[in-house]
């Protein structure tokens, strides 16, 4: 039976653990932080990821993690309401879009993947460096509590997200797409009205886009887009100041909602953004997957989903070459990563390259974007969206090609 190494314990990596963990491959997850509130990450996941949870098996034990169904979503213009799209229960079956605790979910999966003996999981222990013989990767170099310390296996996977050291230690070349946009967000407590009406909002306006989420805490999430940046110029101004153009924009509910809370509450943290892809995800025994290798900006909330599917792929093209009697074939290691990427890329680059219009067309055009959103409502009111819409729609939600577990 073959071994792997697993720098970063988020989706990507909780997943493919689990999964190879689950087939006696013996697995080590490496993760920089103790538990999992420490590091920021998306929370919304879509059909394409949610699919992935149920072809793990894990679908019954996953609903009792916190989280919130998404039916329906308001589009404000210039603070007025002019449409709403309830997601179609036939359409999404048990997989309608959710809002999910990330810190509860990676626990979970993490707990999940250490029901089976041949996975072990190293909070507070971040990876360094690369270990390399005659050319091949064969571990990693980490500090932890006690130290330096030494992993070695058959396969390195680089599921460190962002800023993955993986990557750059194996100097993989790297594409960065602009993004003109950073992201304030913050949670407030949630308002009667969403209560009653628990339906997620965005509010559109010039050069300006705010989504606003009831979550599985009680509370509202407020994600504030605004030009990279720029927050730094908002936070001169004052964080009441900051409130105040945030109200202005949205509709009376909210933004009595917004006053009422005060900037004291807010909390808000920025978030930058950031759209890359590796043009080569492997070397000789490790590979990258996740945000290691396609950072994915919020735009349509992709990131979880795609972190999920290459998990499942890579289980898919792994496990046959490490649940082997004797020692793990090196060439096969290698194709099976090179398998992986090329099953990979084209549903990523197609997802990123979507990714990158509505942000073009809400910062560099802003006139355009009130107009499209116009255009948009009153199409979308009269159940006539444009089949180019749906398409995207569905590639979004949905993914844009199978990806079904075998393993
Ligand atoms: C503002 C914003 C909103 C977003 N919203 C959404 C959304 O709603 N839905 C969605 O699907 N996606 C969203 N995303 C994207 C999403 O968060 C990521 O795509 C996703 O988390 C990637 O998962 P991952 O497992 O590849 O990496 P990550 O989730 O980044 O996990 C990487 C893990 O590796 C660990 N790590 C890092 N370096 C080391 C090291 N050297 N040693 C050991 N461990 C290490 C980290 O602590 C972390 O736990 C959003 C992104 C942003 C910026």
């Amino acid at each position: 039976m073959g071994s792997v190494v697993i720098a970063g314990a988020g989706p990507g990596g909780a997943a493919l653990a689990f999964l190879l963990a689950r087939r006696g491959v013996g697995v080590t997850l490496i993760e920089r932080h103790t538990d999992f509130a420490r590091e920021f990450r998306g929370e919304v996941l879509l059909p394409g990821g949610l699919q992935m949870i149920q072809q793990m098996g894990l679908w019954e034990a996953y609903e009792a993690v916190p989280q919130v169904e998404l039916r329906s979503v308001e589009m404000f213009v210039g603070g007025r309401r002019r449409a709403r799209v309830d997601f179609d229960p036939v359409v999404m079956g048990d997989v309608a879009p959710r809002w999910v605790s990330q810190p509860h979910f990676l626990e979970w999966m993490v707990a999940e993947a250490g029901k089976h003996p041949s996975f072990r999981l190293e909070r507070g222990v971040t990876v360094r460096d690369l270990l390399r013989d005659h050319g091949r990767v064969v571990g990693v170099r980490c500090v932890g509590p006690e130290g330096e310390r030494d992993y070695t296996a058959d396969v390195l996977i680089g599921a460190d997200g962002r800023s993955s050291v993986v990557r750059r230690r194996a100097g993989l070349p790297v594409h960065e797409d602009a993004t003109p946009m950073d992201i304030v967000w913050f949670k407030l407590p949630r308002p009667g009205f969403m209560a009653r009406d628990p339906h997620s909002r965005v509010y559109v306006g010039d050069g300006h886009l705010m989504l606003v989420a009831p979550v599985y805490d009680d509370r509202i999430q407020v994600a504030w887009i605004i030009p990279k940046g720029g927050f730094g110029r908002v936070r001169e101004r004052g964080m009441e100041a900051c409130l105040e153009a945030m109200a202005r924009h949205v509709s009376p509910d909210l933004a009595d909602h917004l006053r009422a809370t005060g900037a004291e509450a807010m909390e808000p943290f920025l978030l930058s953004t950031i759209s890359d892809r590796v043009t080569e995800w492997s070397r000789p025994g490790m590979m990258v997957i996740g945000d290691a290798a396609h950072t994915m900006s919020p735009v349509g909330g992709q990131g979880l989903n795609h972190a999920l599917r290459d998990a499942v792929s890579a289980a898919n093209h792994f496990i046959p070459v490490l649940t082997v009697d004797g020692a793990v074939a090196a060439a096969a290691v290698d194709r099976a990563s090179r398998g992986v990427e090329s099953e990979r890329v084209p549903e990523v680059s197609l997802i990123q390259a979507r990714q990158a219009v509505p942000p073009r067309i809400l910062f560099s055009q802003r006139s355009a974007a009130g107009l499209v959103m116009r255009l948009g409502a009153f199409f979308l009111n009269r159940g006539l969206a444009p089949p180019l819409v749906g398409r995207l729609a569905g590639e979004f939600f949905f993914g844009v090609n199978e990806v079904r577990l075998e393993v």
